[in-house]
């Protein structure tokens, strides 16, 4: 994790400097660190794009950029002023040498300048068919070779399978070492996800209920408003499977699951989540109807305006059983967890943006009060907010006010922005590029945790594949999925419950 220690002199390299990722995150996140006082004196962003722009264009074109997209607004004429002396275009052509030789020249001409060795972070912000050209120049002209110093970040789709991901992972070992290579999960790096860690480890209030004995089970719901807007082509070889639950899903699993640290090393942190996803009981192919649902929007209504369905979206097949929407019961093989089903749910085009966490504990074991006292007992349920809502909730039963003994539901709410004494919170690129410019690694992914978190979802993936879905669409967009959700939770008697919450 971060400390207020001071970030070694950095040059940041960004494959795809002019693309959207860029624009809209990389370049405000290292402009709010600046702002912020995080970034070192000696600090260098090289954007890298095929295009013609010099210095000047490209600056001009990530001002402009921060002014839509960074958190602090638009930079002022000083502000800009002392952040733009740091930024740097090079036209380049992933696929050839001799960029990169160009960008050799240019670091070492940044580095000369200083006077020292600086940190070399290679970004690839970029679509993942450049990896392999990207790895394989970097290391035929060694500018990325001292391990100690220079890192490589990637961005999510981290390949597209388990097979895929394992011949990612050998590429990338072949010219770097594992403590080298970043590997993106931009949900971790939220603050309301850090502070699950903060919640369960650094108080003694929760961790001795949090288990099987009085748990009766979780749930984890990404929903968004969004269809797939312009990102059609992409989704359609991805699916809320891959482009989700693979990844941040089962990331928050992580963090809920996860057995005491004993440390803060990113190690320790990396080697307690890899053990969650291997308790995590893997289904065969025939359970895989039993256990997961899948979804995809057809046109409906958001917030009073019409919406196309999925299969009429720009770049979709019109027949297309690409699902939008999935919902997976998982249990977990260990001590801790036995038997309490763990509820993933995300899909695209629902009711309402959310991602929340909720703990539902047991009921009481005895009702003291009589029913006509306690028709309103509900059991104990904690709601961990992440976005964008940012809060977390506990419900316990009260007396009603009154003369009479009656009892109600009330809450207790932590609410993450009202207890911040900064007007805005940082952004997860903020946090993830600093700790990698720190060399932390804490919060990115380790090699066999992205394999195996494959390795989970792989079943699902294969059968839904091998048999395309008959009924799609089959629930209309603005909804919260299809009806079996419902089904699949409620055969123990349990209800989605995130979107009561609020
Ligand atoms: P983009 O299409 O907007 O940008 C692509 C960039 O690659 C451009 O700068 C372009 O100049 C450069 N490029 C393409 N071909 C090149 C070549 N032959 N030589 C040199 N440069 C070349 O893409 P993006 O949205 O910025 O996404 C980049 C990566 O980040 C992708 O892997 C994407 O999945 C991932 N990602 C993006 C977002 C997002 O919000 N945009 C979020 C999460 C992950």
């Amino acid at each position: 994790m971060k400390e207020t220690q001071k970030t070694a002199p950095t040059i940041a390299v960004i494959f795809g400097g002019t693309g959207d990722l860029a624009n809209r995150k990389l370049i405000p996140a290292f402009y709010n660190l600046f702002l912020d006082g995080w970034l070192p004196e000696q600090f260098a962003v090289i954007g890298l794009g095929r295009s013609e722009p010099n210095d000047d264009d490209y600056q001009q074109h990530l001002r402009d950029g921060l002014g839509q997209f960074s958190r602090s607004g638009k930079p002022t004429d000083e502000q800009w002023e002392s952040f733009q002396s740091s930024i740097y275009y090079l036209q380049s052509d992933i696929n050839d040498p001799e960029s990169y030789r160009q960008l050799a020249d240019k670091i070492e001409g940044i580095e000369a300048m200083w006077g020292t060795r600086a940190n070399r972070m290679f970004y690839l912000s970029v679509s993942p068919r450049f990896i392999e050209a990207i790895t394989v120049n970097l290391g035929l002209v060694g500018i990325a070779s001292n391990p100690e110093l220079d890192r490589i970040v990637v961005e999510k789709p981290f390949g597209h399978d388990l097979k895929s991901a394992k011949e990612l992972n050998q590429l990338l070992t072949r010219t770097f070492q594992e403590s080298q290579i970043y590997r993106i999960d931009h949900y971790l790096g939220k603050e309301t996800v850090q502070n699950i860690l903060a919640f369960r480890f650094a108080n003694a209030l929760f961790e001795p209920l949090w288990n099987r004995n009085y748990i009766e089970y979780v749930q984890i719901t990404v929903a968004e408003e969004v269809g797939v807007e312009d990102r059609g082509g992409y989704y359609e070889g991805a699916g809320a499977l891959r482009d989700m639950i693979q990844n941040h899903l089962l990331q928050l699993l992580c963090m809920v699951a996860m057995e005491p640290p004993i440390s803060f090393e990113a190690e320790e942190i990396r080697n307690r989540k890899v053990d969650v996803l291997q308790a995590v009981r893997r289904l065969s192919r025939e359970e895989v109807g039993k256990y997961a649902v899948r979804g995809q929007y057809g046109p409906g209504w958001m917030k009073g305006k019409q919406v196309p369905g999925y299969r009429q979206e720009a770049g979709v097949d019109p027949h297309s059983t690409i699902e939008t929407y999935a919902a997976i019961k998982f249990y977990l093989d260990n001590w801790r967890w036995q038997g309490v089903p763990f509820y993933l749910r995300t899909g695209k085009r629902m009711q309402e943006k959310t991602t929340s966490i909720t703990v539902q504990f047991r009921s009481v074991p005895h009702l003291t009060f009589p029913s006509a006292m306690s028709d309103n007992i509900l059991p104990n349920r904690l709601i961990i907010n992440i976005q964008p809502q940012m809060d977390i909730r506990l419900r316990f039963i009260a007396k009603k006010p009154g003369l009479d003994m009656a009892l109600t539901p009330a809450e207790m709410v932590f609410d993450f922005n009202a207890y911040s004494h900064q007007s805005q919170s940082p952004e997860a690129y903020e946090t993830l590029l600093l700790d990698a410019m720190q060399g932390d690694a804490t919060l990115f992914m380790r090699s066999d945790q992205v394999e195996v978190a494959w390795d989970v979802i792989t079943p699902i993936l294969e059968t839904w594949e091998s048999r395309p879905s008959l009924e799609f669409p089959n629930y209309p967009a603005g909804m919260w999925g299809p009806e079996n959700a419902e089904a699949l939770i409620a055969r123990q008697g349990h209800t989605w419950t995130v979107a009561q919450a609020k």
